[in-house]
């Protein structure tokens, strides 16, 4: 079933409970107990929990007072985020000993591309254990792995695996993993398209196989195309390394076409969140900026633009995509989907320093490094937004969707 010219060998490596799991290695009184990772009792967040605390119920993003309602008992602690960093780091130099292909997701997530690794070091599943007993023996700390033959079903083995697990999806096993599914759990499915689906009374990977190519085309263009591959486990993308990537984009389709130019105006904020916090993540900048509009009729249009300098702040993304917008229809015609795309990708090292810095942009810059961690946890949702919507005057929240390719 998958397609062999992109098949591959892919690892997908995943620290459990990241944050809390460092903090019990630290504190091994603590290694037994409920930990919640995160704010103050009254109105902080959870960034992240140990395994005891789920069985409460209790997860990440949600209201640490919340939280602690459910599990009165539990260990609070702080973040310290100098210290994942440095642990991060650890893990990543381990990751670099095993491959030269790695991509890093967030600061405890990465697929490596072990193909070429094979005659070194074994099959796939060979390396994936050594990976997890090194950071075990090196590092003290448990990490699951899925390995496949291609980045989607890697994620998805990692994520079964959990916690502290391996598993690998074999070719012969993927459609006996992939069929009972609920579709959410395809890269890619976000709410508004799980609706959409649903309405078609698809739910789970099986009946989604039953529509054709034309159809799913037809109903979603080009997400319907790549829908109709990872529900058959292909998926051809590569293993990229942040020294390649080339371009990050993110867009949204609306649930239903949107005509104002303020609320046209939200989602683009939303959208240059989610890239802004990409590129910063994976150690980037970028030199221009593409606007993607697609309207009810589905003619589309792009519009772009470069920045003055290599830019990786949401605002001036944001600022910059919003003025492309005033030179479209939005506003006049109904859009159905944006798209935001940083160009020209570069190291964030070559960033110009600022001859006079702005120091509200120099605030900005340290404010948003150290909430790009804490995004990580909510699923990149939220807290940037907020900080950012506050500034605009504007408490109105912004629906959450899924990131377009890389
Ligand atoms: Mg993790």
């Amino acid at each position: 079933m998958a397609h062999s010219q992109c098949e591959r060998t892919i690892i997908h490596c995943d620290m459990d409970a990241f944050f809390a799991a460092v903090e019990q290695r630290d504190r091994p009184e603590y290694s037994d107990r409920p930990v919640l990772v995160g704010g103050s009792r009254e109105r902080g967040v959870v960034c992240a929990c140990s395994y005891q605390a789920r069985p409460f119920g209790i997860h990440s993003g949600m209201a640490m007072s919340k939280a602690l309602a459910r599990c009165p008992d539990a260990v609070v602690l702080s973040v310290r985020m100098e210290r994942y960093r440095e642990v991060s780091r650890q893990v990543f130099a381990i990751f670099a000993d095993f491959s030269d292909r790695v991509e890093p997701l967030s600061i405890d997530e990465a697929f490596l591309d072990v193909s070429g690794c094979r005659r070194l070091l074994g099959p796939g599943r060979v390396v994936a254990a050594a990976i997890r007993q090194r950071v075990r023996e090196n590092l003290g700390l448990p990490i699951s792995a899925g390995v496949a033959g291609n980045k989607f079903l890697a994620k998805l083995a990692s994520a079964a695996a959990k916690p502290d697990g391996l598993l690998e999806i074999g070719a012969g096993e993927v459609d006996a993993f992939l069929l009972p599914l609920e579709v959410e759990k395809i890269w890619g499915v976000g709410r508004v398209m799980a609706e959409q689906l649903r309405e078609l009374g698809i739910t789970r990977v099986a009946e989604l196989r039953r529509l054709t190519r034309s159809q799913l085309e037809r109903k979603f263009g080009g997400s319907g195309l790549r829908l109709y591959e990872l529900a058959r486990g292909i998926d051809c993308r590569e293993v990229e390394t942040a020294r390649e990537a080339r371009s990050i984009g993110a867009e949204e389709t609306f649930a239903r076409d949107l005509e104002g130019i303020e609320s046209l105006r939200l989602q683009l904020l939303a959208l240059s969140e989610r890239v802004a916090h990409r590129v910063r993540r994976q150690g980037l900048a970028a030199a221009g900026v593409i606007l993607k509009v697609k309207y009810g009729d589905f003619s589309t249009m792009t519009r772009s633009r470069r920045f003055a300098e290599l830019e990786q702040d949401a605002e001036v993304i944001w600022r910059t995509a919003t003025d492309l917008l005033a030179s479209t229809d939005a506003g006049r015609r109904p859009v159905r989907l944006l798209g935001v795309t940083l160009t020209g990708l570069a190291e964030s090292a070559k960033m110009q320093p600022e001859l006079f810095p702005d120091p509200r942009r120099e605030r900005r810059r340290r404010l948003t490094g150290a909430l790009d961690e804490l995004c990580d946890r909510y699923g990149a949702d939220g807290v940037l937004r907020a900080v950012l919507l506050d500034r605009e005057g504007s408490v109105q929240r912004v629906k959450k969707g899924k990131d377009g390719g890389e």
